[in-house]
């Protein structure tokens, strides 16, 4: 069961009407490929689950071929103005999101954000423009959802700051309550302040999940800042790993792959190399194999409007 409830009269954004922004939507193969069982494939979940919070939101859709094909043969989305068609991914597809998020060629092709849906053993997981596109969407601060948990919950997330129903969890359906979310946070250096300042905006928040972890470096300040806030001296408030280059970001995976952790706020600084490129790399990854239940934010933005709406 969806935990979005279909649009009701009393749920609509009211007069002012958003200006229309538009996602990308892309979907490897295997998660667009309907089963027999009742959510088919992660795309149809999303759908199921999104579409009102798509259509208040008057989001508009612009689908890379594969996912267009496929919301047209599920019969899905079919309440909103038929998607924009992009190509193929071997005609450029993918390569076409990515200039879209930086911009585009013309205005009215500008992307708001991207929904991804990946499969990390679908070989293009690991093409340079699958890169790109996460490059550039932390560059642009836009939002990147790349498993159908994290697609679903950042719908509901815009539809609540914007003024619909509030977020709730639901055991049962799509979105975990906050209680049951464990929490990663990981802070590249140039970011670290930036999560000592999210952290601190969205205390009360962040200590309603039931357990925090952390790398090595971005967890002792965070435990430094939870105690100057009071927090108990003997407990620390994240539980920290390794650093990121001696292993934490693989800790953390294992975390995640044993269903452990299920939100990774991680803040890259995308415009530096970084020697544990492959560590983090493997932590999204390993994100997306477990895509039913876990997600991660990238940015400032996307871990300060999800904390909002919990809020
Ligand atoms: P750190 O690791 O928190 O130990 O600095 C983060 C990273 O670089 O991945």
């Amino acid at each position: 069961m969806s935990a979005i409830q279909p649009l009701a009269a009393s749920d609509t954004l009211g007069e002012a009407a958003p200006v229309p922004r538009t996602y990308g939507l892309v979907a490897h193969r295997r998660h667009r490929t309907a089963h027999s069982s009742a959510h088919t494939c992660a795309l149809a979940h999303w759908a199921h689950a999104s579409e009102p919070a798509v259509r208040a939101l008057q989001l508009r859709i612009a689908a890379v071929g594969g996912a267009a094909d496929a919301l047209e043969r599920l019969g899905l989305l079919q309440t909103l103005p038929a998607p924009h068609r992009l190509p193929y991914g071997h005609e450029g597809g993918l390569m076409k999101l990515v200039s879209r998020v930086a911009g585009g060629i013309r205005p009215e092709d500008e992307l708001a954000g991207v929904v991804y849906l990946m499969d990390p053993l679908d070989p293009s997981s690991l093409y340079p423009e699958a890169q790109a596109l996460k490059r550039q969407c932390v560059t642009h601060r836009k939002p990147l959802l790349l498993t159908v948990a994290a697609a679903i919950e950042w719908m509901a997330v815009e539809w609540a700051n914007a003024g619909g129903p509030a977020l709730r969890g639901d055991t049962a359906g799509s979105i975990r309550p906050l209680a049951q979310q464990a929490l990663a946070l990981i802070a590249h250096d140039s970011m670290k302040a930036r999560m000592v300042e999210f952290a601190d905006q969205h205390f009360e928040v962040l200590s309603r999940t039931p357990v925090r972890y952390a790398t090595g470096t971005t967890g002792r300040k965070l435990n430094e800042l939870a105690w100057a806030r009071g927090w108990p001296a003997e407990t620390p408030w994240v539980h920290p790993f390794r650093s990121g280059p001696m292993g934490g970001d693989a800790q953390i995976a294992e975390l995640v792959l044993d269903r452990r952790c299920q939100k990774v706020i991680f803040f890259e600084d995308v415009h530096v190399a970084r020697q544990h490129e492959a560590d983090i790399q493997l932590l999204e990854r390993a994100v997306c194999s477990v895509g039913d239940e876990a997600a991660c934010l990238h940015t400032f933005d996307m871990a300060d409007a999800w904390a909002k709406a919990w809020r």
